[in-house]
């Protein structure tokens, strides 16, 4: 299977090689020439392990990958990272099922698949004879910073270099990076917001006298950013792991129709829901959930995409978010696979912020419902299930299930849902807990911690539990404008 460009169809390439390069030439997004269909029938499924599971839904993806290369990544991936053998576990609490993607590393759903990334890229490297070493750029504004450290820590022939607003993530994740062990580990904050990082990190990729410098020296740039296929791939798989752990347990029959509900920013987990049911899933709809940032949610009501709005910060920081990368691979497919007419539409969001699509496009659209929940909506979300079902949902998983109710009063559609269940409630302590009880709120989130374990009754993870006695590691501070030669200090090329 060759991968071609959302930009370009001209442009195609290996699975490996979209993989080595992250973005296509223009800007556009690698897709699938077309999507495969699940080759086992569901019962086989419904009795596989994640790891077994993961290979037979990757290998239809990741067609130049041997076997042994690819169950080797698998394995290395899925392991004891994970506090539980499931790997995903599905929960039950108040008639919603939640689907736990955080029981990896670093406790958020990042982890499903930024734990294989580095394994894929390495093996990506090897079968393109690339001998330079891989150095990871990455600019965060949280999770994604701590899942790629942790997933690229202490894997040969890469460095991984993370770049962070200095004040504007929350504590815990602060603390998450500045932690991190790995001499291939770096970490720097900067005086400046996330924007300025991202930027900063992009000028360096397109520097062609940096990458030459780089290359004399021995290095290359890679990205662990979201849009690369070897990202989406591996969230594909839990979807059908999922689905087959629900027929399994009996809760469905096999070719029943199941909801998926995804608290949404960059529309990638989303969008692995969406190839799960284009190979044959049997999902019903899938509930694009936003919070407060509600431009996906105005999208799929208005047929208009417009970033031109205030931003703003909300409880639930992993999803504020106006620019949805991977948005473009949706679009692109519902413009009739038109590299054209896709690019017309990309180059107006960025000229314009906005562009709108035509009805026939919007016709296509009918297997998502897109809502939104405020802060108060989600907030009273982990009120209710904890009270009700004694189970405590972090603040993105919670404006899934505050959508989740929406949906099911404005539709009265009775099938059952699974919820994407995206953070720990460990990550965001502080939120958490003010939601179930005012008296909590204004305290500290390290201090919340064992509060949390005595309600919850869940105890407090190893993610946790390590950074509160680690010292800080990390100390690099910089301006904006030292970006790069931070980077060369760091890769001894002054
Ligand atoms: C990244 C993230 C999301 C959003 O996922 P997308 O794939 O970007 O839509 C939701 N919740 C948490 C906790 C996240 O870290």
């Amino acid at each position: 299977m060759l991968y071609k460009s959302t930009r370009n169809k001209e442009e195609k390439v290996t699975a490996s090689q979209a993989i080595l390069k992250g973005l296509a030439e223009n800007g556009g997004l690698f897709v699938p020439e077309e999507i495969p269909a699940l080759e086992v029938p569901m019962e086989e499924l419904a009795a596989m392990s994640y790891q077994e599971t993961a290979y037979q839904v990757m290998k239809l993806f990741l067609t130049d990958f041997t076997e042994e290369e690819l169950r080797g990544c698998i394995k290395r991936a899925y392991d004891e990272k994970f506090d539980t053998e499931e790997i995903a576990p599905i929960r039950k609490a108040k008639g919603a099922y939640f689907l736990e993607l955080f029981h990896g590393a670093t406790i958020a759903f990042k982890d499903m698949a930024l734990s294989i990334l580095p394994h894929l890229l390495i093996a990506s490297a090897k079968k393109n004879q690339v001998e330079n070493e891989i150095v990871i750029l990455t600019a965060t504004s949280g999770d994604t910073g701590k899942a790629a450290l942790a997933g690229f820590a202490g894997v040969a022939g890469t460095k991984i270099i993370v770049f962070y607003p200095k004040d504007g993530v929350s504590p815990i994740q602060e603390k998450q990076m500045v932690t991190q062990k790995g001499d291939n580990t770096f970490v720097v904050g900067i005086h400046g917001n996330f924007d300025q990082a991202q930027t900063g990190v992009k000028q360096m990729f397109s520097d062609k006298g940096l990458a030459e410098e780089m290359a004399a020296a021995g290095y290359q740039f890679s990205s662990a950013n979201s849009i690369n296929i070897g990202r989406l791939v591996p969230q594909i798989v839990y979807y059908v792991y999922a689905y087959a752990k629900m027929v399994a347990s009996g809760e469905i029959a096999s070719g029943e129709a199941l909801n998926v509900v995804v608290p949404t920013g960059n529309f990638g987990n989303i969008l692995a829901a969406f190839y799960a049911k284009n190979m044959g899933l049997p999902l019903g709809k899938l509930i694009c959930a936003s919070n407060e940032n509600k431009v996906l949610y105005d999208f799929f009501s208005t047929g208009t995409y417009d970033k031109n709005r205030e931003f703003l910060l909300t409880s639930s920081p992993s999803m504020d978010i106006l620019i949805s990368s991977n948005l473009e691979r949706l679009i692109y497919r519902i413009a009739g696979n038109d590299d054209q007419k896709n690019r017309e539409l990309m180059e107006a969001l960025q000229r314009e912020g906005k562009y709108g699509i035509t009805p026939e496009m919007r016709a296509q659209l009918s297997d998502f419902y897109g809502n939104y929940a405020t802060e108060e909506e989600a907030a009273a979300a982990i009120r209710e299930f904890y009270e009700k079902a004694g189970y405590v949902i972090d603040t993105h998983t919670a404006v899934a299930a505050a959508v989740y109710q929406k949906y099911q009063k404005e539709t009265g559609d009775a099938k059952k849902a699974v919820i994407a269940s995206t953070a720990s409630p460990y990550k965001f302590t502080r939120s958490v807990m003010a939601a179930i009880d005012g008296k909590y709120q204004g305290r500290p989130d390290f201090e919340l911690v064992d509060e949390l374990e005595a309600l919850s009754g869940v105890k407090v993870p190893r993610a946790i539990e390590e950074i509160r006695k680690a010292e800080a590691v990390h100390k690099t501070v910089c301006e904006v404008p030292k970006m790069q030669d931070v980077v060369k200090g760091f890769l001894g090329i002054a």
